[in-house]
């Protein structure tokens, strides 16, 4: 049965995987990851082993075409990223978009169509909310912010923002995001989840200022952030 799982891998700890995802793997014929090294790893450690092929960011558009061809030859293929879910600040929808269009020319044709289909898990999205302690009922999700045009509209997004925004950020980064988010709104309340299910996993919450100067006691500035702010304090 023709079919294309999207599926979630850990962020880091290799126990956060599902029964589903490692039996998906295990049956699937093939593995698109977003870099094989990586994938090899989880692989290893399940004992699972299955054809790798790489479809990266780079890549998306052109491997879509292989991916389209095997599943019309009934094959079972399985798209991972370097971590967590495909398609959140990741490679993924330009593949689904492109096996949906290819599924509604079969149907449109009268023919079978291919499954997709989502093997859900990990994401530090949901794992940094999960432990915020601040309410997100509601929230905007910026992923990374762009590095020169729209950054300065995207910050003053975040300062008038009446619901927390959330953010990836890099490690080479995150001292200057947070500078940035101290001119913008010095009295917000921001978040920072770092290393989420590894060994030096932490919270840092403060003002963007403390917060900065928190992660600069520790020296280099290592790990990966979710970065969550929250300037609507004087409403609660
Ligand atoms: N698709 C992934 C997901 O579902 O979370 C996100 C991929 S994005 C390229 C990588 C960014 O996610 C990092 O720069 C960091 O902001 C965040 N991230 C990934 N793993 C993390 C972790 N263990 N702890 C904190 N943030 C993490």
């Amino acid at each position: 049965m023709s079919t294309l799982s999207i599926l979630a891998t850990p962020i880091g700890n290799l126990e956060d995987i599902t029964l589903r995802a490692l039996r998906t793997l295990k049956e699937c014929d093939v593995i698109y990851a977003e870099d094989t090294r990586v994938i090899s790893k989880l692989l290893a450690r399940y004992e699972i082993k299955k054809p790798l092929q790489r479809l990266d960011a780079a890549t998306e558009t052109k491997k879509a075409e292989e991916v389209i061809a095997r599943l019309e030859a009934g094959e079972r293929v399985v798209f991972v990223s370097d971590a967590g879910t495909p398609g959140i600040s990741d490679p993924g929808a330009r593949l689904v978009e492109a096996v949906r269009q290819s599924c509604e020319a079969l149907r449109e044709a009268g023919r079978e169509t291919f499954t997709i289909e989502a093997i859900p898990g990990a994401s530090a999205l949901t794992a940094a909310l999960s432990i915020a302690g601040i309410d997100v009922t509601q929230f905007t999700f910026l992923g990374f912010l762009p590095h020169k045009k729209g950054r300065q509209t995207m910050l003053k997004q975040i300062a008038a923002s009446e619901i927390p925004v959330v953010l990836y950020e890099s490690p080479h980064r995150i001292i200057k995001l947070l500078g940035e988010i101290a001119v913008h709104v010095p009295n917000a309340r921001v978040t920072v989840a770092r290393e989420l299910t590894k060994i030096h996993e932490e919270v840092v919450c403060g003002t963007p200022a403390d917060v900065a100067q928190s992660l600069e006691n520790r020296g280099a500035v290592r790990g990966e952030f979710v970065v969550m702010v929250d300037t609507f304090l004087e409403e609660d």
